[in-house]
């Protein structure tokens, strides 16, 4: 059988010092725990000869199909704020596949042994937190919001020492590139002018060729990596999605969420929510996302001066004036996303002072987001305070003001208002039975209903409950 891997390896070309050539570590006895066989249909992949003991040996690390060439890729980037010196740790990239329709998607094993970029790390991954990536990259595509995608994980005979001993195993990952701004800082900071170019261009090629005719490719290139990140966390703010580890090293070029670590869903409002354990200082909290994406472009913008302008000052001048443009650049996009969320469609000054002012009040009374949001579109808003309701007639006067009917309104807000999110718990739920218990169901029903977030089926009601009150706050881990 064959699964019809077809690669090509386009960054295997550039210059070796942009990774380390090295095999995946061997595992024994892998086991496939959850194959993606929709996305392995739409890349063109055979699901059955992927699930053959040929194909778990690929996703295990055991064999290196042909074709591909797998490398550990090199980056650097800012953690928390500090440039480390980085690199894929516990992460091989197997090479390019490019599909049937000639899209170009990189396959990377994520958990498959040490490299020269390891430090102190073992290599290797846990299988909770790989279905924790599995479940919800896949939510996310499902909410239309750009990602990497997760084609399998499948568990070993091993265990990975943590707090505690833990299952392993190792995730699939499929991306547009696994090129990141800490790519280009570790090109600036360690390589020559010549291969930070050689990047840059093959950056160019790969993502944004419509560059390749700019008078100047490079500043294009900065300006069309701000709007697709300026794009993305707006889509991150709008479901109300917390990265929790927006270092450097985690923001892509392609404009791909990345790095399913400690990310989680927000359930009540309030803009310092923080997930992560190791975001003690709440730089990465929901509020403040859209800033560090603007803070972190500004790092790529820093790299790529060199290439901007032949004479130093010149190239500042042309990175400030295009960072400058951060903020608005988010705000359109987000604003946009919150019309679309009441279900307008006309544009009027006064729109961002009524989103402000829904936000404000869902924080004073700690409502939880999505359900809000879903709330409005079903017309189930039930409240009797004052404000509530003066807020709401507000709002039916301002939609009451566009040429649409009511059932034209509320099919936008169905379109643009998820009707369920991976709710903390259920997420929980789902690992504790597939790692504890070896009992996929519970996973599986979630991936389903996870998978159609806007089609307010009756098997989601479930679903949508916010978690019980609890005296303990959601926290996630690196894994
Ligand atoms: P992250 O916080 O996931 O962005 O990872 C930051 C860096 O730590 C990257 O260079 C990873 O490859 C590396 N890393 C994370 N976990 C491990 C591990 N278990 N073994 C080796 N390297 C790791
Ligand atoms: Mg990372
Ligand atoms: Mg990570």
């Amino acid at each position: 059988m064959n699964a019809n891997w077809n690669f090509d390896n386009s960054y295997a070309r550039l210059s070796e010092r942009f990774f380390t050539r090295l095999h995946p570590t061997p595992v024994s006895d892998p086991k496939l725990v959850v194959l993606n066989r929709s996305l392995a249909e739409e890349l063109g992949l055979n699901a059955e000869a992927l699930a053959s003991e040929e194909g778990v040996a690929v996703f295990a690390g055991n064999r290196v199909p042909e074709g591909a060439e797998p490398l550990a890729q090199a980056y650097a980037g800012h953690q928390f704020g500090y440039f480390n010196m980085l690199g894929d740790g516990r992460a091989i990239l197997l090479g390019e596949h490019v599909t049937p329709n000639g899209e170009r998607v990189d396959i990377q094993l994520k958990g498959s042994g040490r490299t020269p970029y390891s430090r102190g790390g073992d290599g290797r991954a846990a299988l909770g937190p790989m279905l924790r990536e599995y479940i919800i990259s896949e939510a996310m595509h499902a909410l239309r919001i750009p990602t990497t995608r997760s084609l399998a994980v499948v568990t070993t005979e091993e265990v990975v020492i943590r707090e505690t001993e833990l299952p392993e195993a190792i995730l699939t990952r499929v991306a547009a590139s696994h090129l990141r701004v800490g790519t280009f800082q570790y090109a600036a900071r360690f390589l020559s002018k010549e291969e930070l170019q050689q990047l840059a261009d093959y950056a160019i090629k790969r993502h944004y060729p419509n560059g390749e005719h700019a008078s100047n490719r490079y500043l294009f290139l900065l300006e069309e990596v701000m709007k697709k990140q300026a794009a993305l966390v707006a889509k991150w703010q709008l479901v109300g999605f917390v990265h929790g580890v927006m270092n450097t090293d985690n923001m892509t070029i392609s404009g791909e969420t990345i790095d399913y670590g400690p990310c989680a869903f927000m359930d009540v409002y309030d803009p310092k929510t923080v997930f992560s354990s190791i975001d003690t200082q709440g730089r990465y909290a929901y509020g403040n996302q859209p800033y560090i994406a603007g803070w972190n472009i500004a790092r790529f913008a820093e790299s790529l001066l060199p290439l901007l302008h032949d004479e130093e000052e010149k190239a500042i001048e042309l990175a400030q004036e295009a960072i400058a443009q951060f903020p608005t650049l988010y705000e359109t996009y987000w604003l946009q996303g919150m019309r679309a969320k009441l279900g307008l469609c006309t544009e009027e000054a006064e729109d961002k002072k009524l989103i402000g002012e829904l936000l404000h009040l869902m924080y004073t009374y700690r409502a939880d987001y999505t359900n809000t949001f879903r709330a409005l579109t079903l017309d189930e808003w039930h409240f009797c305070e004052k404000e509530l309701c003066d807020w709401y007639t507000r709002w039916q006067k301002r939609i009451a003001r566009q040429d649409m009917t009511k059932e034209e309104v509320y099919e936008r807000m169905r379109q643009n208002n998820p009707a369920i999110i991976p709710r903390n718990y259920r997420v929980e739920e789902a690992l504790a039975a597939a790692v504890e218990y070896g009992d996929n169901t519970v996973m599986e029903q979630l991936l389903y209903v996870l998978s159609a977030p806007y089609a307010y089926t009756k098997e989601q009601e479930e679903y949508a409950k916010p978690p019980a009150p609890s005296d303990r706050p959601y926290r996630t881990f690196c894994g």
